[in-house]
C-alpha cells in the first residue's frame, strides 16, 4: 500500500534512550526536563524567540483566538484543514472567508480590505501547504485596521521567508507536530511570538493560567506537552534535515516526470526557503481527478483530497460563495510523498497520472 503519507519513525533504541530519561526522571509532565530541552533545540534551529510547546496544533489556535479575537469576527481562508475554522466557531468567533490566490492558494491578500467590518478583530491565515501567505501585505492592512494577525503554520515547520523562520510572522503562528507532519511528536504542536508581554499571556495560558502553585496570572487551559511526546521529538529532529533532502528529491522527480499539460502544481511565493511538506496537483476537472484517483486506489495507492471541502461549505458556518477556493479544493489532490517512497512506486504513480488524465 503506498499512503499520502507515512509517519517518520526513529530507531527504537533511540526512543528508548529517551525514555529512560524519563524513567530516571520519574516526572511525565508539567514542563519537564524533555519538554524544556526539546523547546530549547527547536528555538536555536528555527531562529524564533520564543517557543511554546503544545499538546496538539488545535489548541495554539484556540488560545491565540481567546486572546487575540475575543469573540469577534475573524477575517480567515477556506482553504485549510478544518481545524482553521472549527478553532474559530469553538472559540465563539465569527468567521468571515475572504476567497484564494489561484496559484498561491493562501488568503488572497487583494480581497481582505472589502471583508473588514467594525467588529473585525483578527486575520487568522493558513501557510497551506507551507506556502507562505503574503505576510507583508498582510501586516500592512492589519496595522491600518489594527487589527492582530495569526498565522496557521501546522505546514510550515523549516519554512524560512526573506530568510527568517516563517513562524516570526504575525503577531502569533502556530504549528501541528501531529504523525502526518513533517517534523512530529506523535500529537503535538507548537505557539510562536515574538512580543514578551503576549508570550507571557500565551505561556501561562497553556498552563491553567499558573503563577506558582498557588497563584494565577489569569484564565488558561491544559495545553501542556508531555514528556512522553517530547522523547518522540527529541528522537525524530536529528533526521529532519535528511527527511526534507529525502522529501526534495521525490518532489523534483514529480516535478520533472509529470506531464503538465493538464494538471498544475502549487506556485511557492517568490523568497521561500520551501520544506517540500506536500505535493499537490490540480485537475482540470472534478471528473478527471475522481478518475485519477480511482485507478490510483484500485493499484493500492492512497492520494488524498486535501483539502476538501471548501471550509465556507460546512455545515456550522454561513455560507458565502468563494468560487476559487471552491474550485480548487474540487480539483486537488495531494500525491504521496514519505521517507523512503522509492523511484519504482514513484514511476508506477506518474504512468497512471500522464496516462488517464
Ligand atoms: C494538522 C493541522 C491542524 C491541526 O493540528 P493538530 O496537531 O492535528 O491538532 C491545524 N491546521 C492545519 C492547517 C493542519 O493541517
Amino acid at each position: 500500500m503506498i499512503p499520502v503519507t507515512k509517519t517518520f519513525f526513529p530507531p527504537l533504541e533511540e526512543y528508548q534512550n529517551q525514555l529512560k530519561r524519563i524513567w530516571d526522571n520519574e516526572w511525565l509532565t508539567n514542563r519537564g526536563e524533555l519538554v524544556k530541552e526539546l523547546e530549547g533545540s527547536l528555538k536555536n534551529k528555527l531562529e524564533v524567540p520564543n517557543i511554546t510547546l503544545t499538546a496538539n496544533g488545535t489548541l495554539p489556535i484556540q488560545i491565540a483566538l481567546k486572546i487575540l479575537a475575543k469573540g469577534g469576527e475573524v477575517i480567515t481562508t477556506p482553504f485549510s484543514y478544518v481545524a482553521t475554522t472549527s478553532a474559530i466557531i469553538w472559540e465563539n468567533c465569527t468567521p468571515v472567508f475572504v476567497d484564494i490566490h489561484p496559484e498561491y492558494l493562501t488568503i488572497d491578500e487583494r480581497k481582505i480590505e472589502s471583508a473588514i467590518t467594525s467588529k473585525t478583530k483578527a486575520i487568522l491565515a493558513t501557510h497551506v501547504f507551507g506556502n507562505p501567505c503574503n505576510v507583508d501585505e498582510i501586516e500592512k492592512i492589519a496595522q491600518k485596521y489594527k487589527l492582530k494577525v495569526i498565522y496557521d503554520a501546522a505546514h510550515s515547520y523549516g519554512v524560512k521567508y526573506r530568510e527568517k523562520s516563517i513562524f516570526n510572522y504575525g503577531d502569533i503562528s502556530t504549528c501541528s507536530f501531529h504523525a502526518t507532519k513533517l517534523f512530529h511528536t506523535g500529537e503535538g504542536g507548537a505557539m510562536f511570538c515574538n512580543d514578551e508581554k503576549l508570550n507571557h499571556e500565551l505561556f501561562y495560558s497553556h498552563n491553567f493560567g499558573h503563577n506558582g502553585p498557588e497563584d494565577f496570572h489569569g484564565v488558561g487551559i491544559n495545553a501542556k506537552m508531555s514528556e512522553l511526546q517530547a522523547a518522540m521529538g527529541i528522537s525524530v529532529l536529528p533526521y529532519l534535515t535528511k527527511i526534507i533532502e529525502e522529501r526534495k528529491r521525490i518532489i523534483t522527480f514529480y516535478n520533472y516526470n509529470l506531464n503538465f499539460s493538464q494538471i498544475r502544481r502549487l506556485l511557492i511565493r517568490k523568497n521561500t526557503l520551501w520544506n517540500y511538506s506536500y505535493y499537490p496537483i490540480i485537475f482540470p476537472s472534478e471528473k478527471k481527478l475522481l478518475k485519477v484517483k480511482e485507478i490510483l486506489n484500485k493499484e493500492n495507492i492512497f492520494p488524498r483530497r486535501y483539502f476538501y471541502p471548501s471550509l465556507n461549505t460546512l455545515n456550522y458556518v454561513k455560507n458565502e460563495p468563494m468560487p476559487i477556493s471552491e474550485n480548487i479544493a474540487n480539483t486537488v489532490l495531494c500525491l504521496p510523498v514519505y521517507y523512503s517512497l522509492g523511484d519504482d512506486k514513484l514511476t508506477k504513480i506518474i504512468s497512471i497520472i500522464n496516462k488517464n488524465v
